[in-house]
């Protein structure tokens, strides 16, 4: 009985496909990745494990060589993306399905990462302390005008030097340094905390406008504590003189070593379809990027705008420049 049991199972086994799990590390929350990853077990018969980390992907990336069992990254900003690909630890994945419905301007050229969806880095501006059109533009932050009214989380924080490198790709390295000087000289109190608690010191009152990513709004409106800090501003998208909004993405990318190959390209076409697209970029409150998708109606109603132009390649190009002229103007000091 035994013997035939086993002769049985044995005989399942070969017939059906070896299905591998594929294994993700993640600098994304795993509350944001969970509802997307079940739905593409239940879709495909495919576990997805995630490792979440808080830092040092790289190094672990690299201590694990080609016995990493990580099958793909997922991370925010492209200064991290371009971090794992300049490290050699990724590998192109050819597919007209990540073609099709990823906008060339958000993937690498040689498609070794992949963007899944957007945040546009904007003004949060008090609404009684500051009028309608009184900044649309990143160049009005250096404006003498706000010296004083400016609150900013830290100049070498990664969302900060993107824009410090857009600043750079539109200005050129002296008008960069003379921005950074100016808005130093506007700030109201020394860089400090994250995003969300430049809002907070906002509706205190020590300052009317600050910079952070358009997400935090959702997450202040969803927090008891912090709606207040989020009730007292307004979004506004300013855009560059001779461009558009700055934005960054989120997105993924094939490691070098992955085991589960196969199975984690599946994964990736799936994240990059419309309908993935606009559930993970909900539960984030960021933009999903494939042609004909829709952002959250919350989300839709901070407004539209254009996101600048400049290839996401340039900004982590420009990133060792943007983050010496922070410290060479000592923007945090
Ligand atoms: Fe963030």
């Amino acid at each position: 009985m035994i013997a035939r049991s086993f002769l049985i199972a044995a005989a399942l086994a070969a017939a059906l496909p070896a299905t591998a799990d594929v294994n993700v590390y993640s600098y994304r929350q795993p509350d944001l990745i969970k509802p997307l990853m079940d739905a593409f077990t239940e879709e495909s018969g495919i576990k997805v494990n995630v490792a979440f980390l808080n830092k040092g992907l790289v190094e672990r990336l690299q201590a694990e060589g080609s016995r990493s069992p990580a099958d793909l990254i997922f991370t925010v900003d492209i200064s991290r993306l371009s971090a794992v690909v300049n490290a050699g630890l990724t590998q192109p994945v050819e597919s007209t399905a990540l073609e099709a419905n990823i906008p060339a301007q958000y993937r690498d050229p040689g498609n070794q990462w992949f963007g899944l969806t957007t945040r546009a880095r904007i003004v949060y501006a008090s609404k009684d302390r500051v009028a309608d059109g009184e900044v649309t533009t990143y160049e009005d932050l250096a404006d003498p005008k706000w010296n004083g009214r400016i609150c900013v989380r830290s100049g070498t924080n990664a969302y900060n030097v993107a824009l410090t490198s857009a600043v750079i790709h539109h200005h050129g390295e002296e008008g960069a340094k003379s921005w950074l000087e100016r808005v130093k000289a506007n700030l109201a109190r020394k860089p400090q905390g994250n995003d969300r608690a430049q809002v907070k010191a906002i509706w205190a009152g020590e300052c009317d406008i600050s910079l952070g990513n358009t997400y935090y709004m959702g997450a202040m409106l969803g927090n008891e504590e912090q709606k207040p800090w989020a009730d007292s501003v307004r979004i506004v998208f300013p855009k560059f003189e001779n461009g558009g909004t700055h934005v960054n993405v989120s997105g993924m990318a094939l490691t070098k070593a992955a085991p589960n190959k196969e199975e984690a390209i599946k994964l990736m076409e799936f994240l990059a379809s419309p309908k993935a697209q606009e559930i993970y970029a909900a539960d984030n409150f960021e933009y999903p990027i494939a042609p004909g998708t829709n952002s959250d109606p919350l989300v839709a109603g901070w407004g539209s705008f254009e996101a600048d132009d400049v290839n996401l390649m340039t900004l982590a190009g420009n990133r060792p420049t943007a983050l010496r002229l922070t410290e060479e103007v000592d923007f945090d000091g």
